[in-house]
């Protein structure tokens, strides 16, 4: 019962240990799992918010773009007026298809506020610029004025205004949202008034211009203003774009900004400023104008269009290189936590378990045979419940068991009266030699045999007999060396091997034996006499083997006998 108890308490710590394991493993991926999920989830975002801030921007290139055909319709002479008007109208539906467009990519990036402004204010300001220019282009030829024309101008700059406002909002809106986008926000700021202010260059002095008028002092500061500007924005640019994204086609765009529009274009509007202050005939018309600076500034178009898409797709692979971290995070989190998982279990089911049930085995042993074998060392049940209890017992065992084989063995080779080896340990002797005949040689053998013994037997009784072959077995392991072999061979016959000795010194030894014999003094009951015995003995050495050392000794020895005993002979 308290050993289950045990078993049970290692498995539940293992299954604790186990679960502290997995859960560190959890503690450290799960936070690492969320912060490159969130990571990527920000520039999924950022990849989003750029989108939107893209079609923001065409939103407001279009409407800024607006001004060349309307302005064209309002320039036009009566012959081509219809076609300019059939063309404005063109472009309006496409910059209508645009805002709707805008409306609702604001919508699925969840600029939802941002998107109802556009839907409705920007819409109505843009509604109120072209009535101003329909107001315009209603008038017959002759009632309009400089003033009027240049109002309406004026008023498709409010509807840019107002579109930029929005603009600017979502920027905004987008680096309050997302850190990402915030160099790209600015960015597309810049690039939409480069756009813008290129096309008021000409637009400010499109009026007077258009009405062969000499440019009135406002529209003269105007145009050199957005001159200004746009040199302005256009260094600004060079200075905000990161000196990594220098790109050879970008330092290409730039220099074309530069030698066409900036040098170019903008030298057509600065000659027919110098025109309008000498008075003399303008060498372009308006259309002509409008027709030649659209030319110019596809360049500064193509740098937007470029840089645009550059940031673009930077947002791109730096959101999909966030999404490959996040799966490279969860992917290594899981092997992480499979690896931790498969080893806690395999230590368990391999190592633990079968600890465990070792644990249980070798306990249960030392229950159940506790009370026979420790003996001395006093363990209680209890105590013996550790494995180490346990196995101390169990070393008891083994050494209560290897005496126990021991006195075993002895006894199984031992003669039990006398002490000598008997003929068991004599065959095991011999079964040494069996492999190795010729060691037979260096082998010697003295055969003793008390005298006369059946008449002891006869005349003293057999208890004293006993103690007659007891005490002649004594006598023999006195004069033998402990590591020589001492046999009792039959009743009153002893064997004794002995290994590489002379003859001199056999014969001393039997001599030694049988001197000894001679001086034993046995009681005899009743009497005051004392029992004397002798023993024959006969010698033999260096034989081919044990029957021919033994039959060898047994002749000496008959012929001691034979010779009238009490003698030794070779
Ligand atoms: P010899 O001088 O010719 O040897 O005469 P012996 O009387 O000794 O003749 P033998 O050796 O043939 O007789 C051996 C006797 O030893 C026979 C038997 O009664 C006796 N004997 C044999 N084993 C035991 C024993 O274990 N105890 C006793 N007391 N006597 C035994
Ligand atoms: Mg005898």
């Amino acid at each position: 019962m308290g050993q289950q108890l045990r078993s049970e308490q290692i498995s539940t710590r293992l299954l604790l240990l186990m679960s502290i394991i997995i859960l560190s493993v959890l503690l450290i991926a799960i936070p690492q799992i969320i912060s490159s999920y969130q990571q990527y989830r920000i520039s999924h975002q950022a990849v989003l918010d750029i989108q939107t801030l893209r079609v923001f921007a065409e939103t407001s290139n279009k409407i800024s773009r607006e001004r060349a055909p309307t302005n064209k319709a309002m320039s036009s002479t009566t012959l081509e007026a219809q076609k300019n008007i059939n063309e404005l109208n063109k472009y309006r539906s496409e910059v209508d298809q645009q805002i709707d467009i805008t409306v609702k990519t604001l919508n699925r990036a969840g600029f939802t506020e941002l998107a109802k402004r556009v839907d409705q204010q920007l819409k109505y300001d843009l509604g109120n610029a072209r009535k101003h220019v329909d107001v315009y282009l209603a008038l017959p030829k002759e009632k309009r004025t400089v003033q009027q024309m240049d109002q309406a101008i004026l008023g498709m700059f409010g509807a840019w205004d107002s579109c930029r406002t929005l603009l600017q909002q979502l920027v905004m809106d987008s680096k309050k949202r997302n850190k990402e986008v915030t160099d790209y926000a600015s960015m597309v700021l810049i690039l939409a008034d480069l756009r813008d202010q290129a096309g008021r260059v000409a637009s400010n002095i499109m009026a007077p211009l258009s009405f062969s008028a000499s440019f009135p002092e406002k529209n003269k500061l105007r145009s050199l203003q957005t001159q200004e500007q746009v040199k302005y924005l256009w260094q600004l640019l060079d200075t905000i774009q990161p000196e990594s994204l220098k790109t050879q086609d970008y330092l290409n765009l730039h220099q074309q900004v530069k030698d066409r529009f900036i040098d170019q274009g903008l030298s057509i509007v600065v000659k027919l400023l110098q025109e309008s202050d000498l008075h003399q005939p303008y060498s372009i018309t308006a259309n002509q104008l409008t027709d030649a600076m659209v030319g110019k500034f596809t360049t500064v178009v193509d740098l937007q269009t470029y840089l645009l898409e550059m940031q673009s797709l930077d947002a791109q692979e730096k959101a999909s290189a966030s999404h490959q971290q996040f799966l490279l995070t969860l992917f290594t989190s899981l092997i992480s936590l499979a690896v931790a998982m498969f080893t806690m279990l395999y230590t368990r089911k391999k190592l633990f378990e079968p600890l465990i049930q070792a644990q249980q085995m070798i306990v249960e042993l030392s229950k159940s045979h506790q009370r026979e074998y420790v003996g001395g060392v006093d363990l209680t049940y209890k105590e013996a419940q550790t494995l180490n209890d346990a196995i101390y017992i169990l070393k008891e065992m083994l050494q209560q068991r290897d005496v126990f084989e021991f006195k075993l063995k002895n006894m199984a080779n031992t003669d039990s009266l006398t002490g000598v080896s008997n003929r068991v340990a004599l065959d095991a002797f011999l079964n040494e030699y069996a492999t190795e005949p010729q060691l037979f040689q260096q082998l010697s053998l003295i055969v003793v045999d008390i005298d006369h013994f059946k008449s002891v037997n006869d005349q003293y009784g057999h208890i004293l007999g006993d103690l007659v072959i007891a005490q002649i077995a004594s006598c023999l392991q006195a004069n033998i060396a402990r590591s020589e072999l001492i046999v009792r061979f039959g009743g009153d016959e002893f064997l004794i091997v002995l290994k590489n000795l002379k003859q001199d010194w056999l014969i001393q030894i039997a001599e030694s034996i049988l001197a000894d014999i001679s001086q034993l003094r046995f009681d005899l009951p009743g009497t005051d006499e004392k029992l004397k015995v002798s023993v024959s003995i006969g010698i033999a050495s260096g034989a081919e083997n044990w029957e021919a050392l033994f039959s060898q000794a047994d002749e000496s020895l008959f012929k001691a006998k034979a010779q009238g005993r009490n003698k030794v002979v070779v």
